[in-house]
């Protein structure tokens, strides 16, 4: 645990936050400032910056919990979109490594 870091205090339970998938390993919560219908982020619960810090095992289960929770949330079927954003151009403002799953509309692309 980072004591500075936002998404280690949802974890720690520090920090409210409308969960919606857990595991030994990963969390799933409803993102504060949601940019489709449905829009829940993925952490592994251990302190990591980015993907490509992941171990392989910790990075299969972000993705497949990321799979859980579309399924759970009913966007599985008409498609649903992973992201994640790595360091300053890739748009990312939490140092917490985290999976957006966003779908629930026809999302566009390129992204912005
Ligand atoms: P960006 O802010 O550009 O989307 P990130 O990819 O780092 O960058 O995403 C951080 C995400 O964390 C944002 O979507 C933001 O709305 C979300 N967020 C920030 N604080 C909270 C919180 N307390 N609970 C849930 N989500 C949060």
């Amino acid at each position: 645990m980072t004591a500075d870091c936002l998404f280690c205090r949802i974890v720690e339970g520090a920090v409210p936050a409308r969960v919606v998938h857990e595991t030994d390993t990963v969390l799933a919560f409803h993102d504060i400032d949601p940019q489709a219908p449905t829009h829940v982020l993925v952490i592994p619960k251990e302190h990591h910056r980015a993907a490509g810090d992941l171990d392989p095992l910790t990075a299969g289960q972000v993705v497949q919990a990321a799979h859980h929770v579309a399924k759970s949330e009913g966007i599985a079927e008409d498609g649903y979109r992973l992201v994640f954003n790595t360091g300053r151009d890739g748009g990312q403002t939490v140092f917490h490594v985290h999976c957006h799953v966003l779908g629930g509309r026809r999302l566009n692309w390129p992204p912005g």
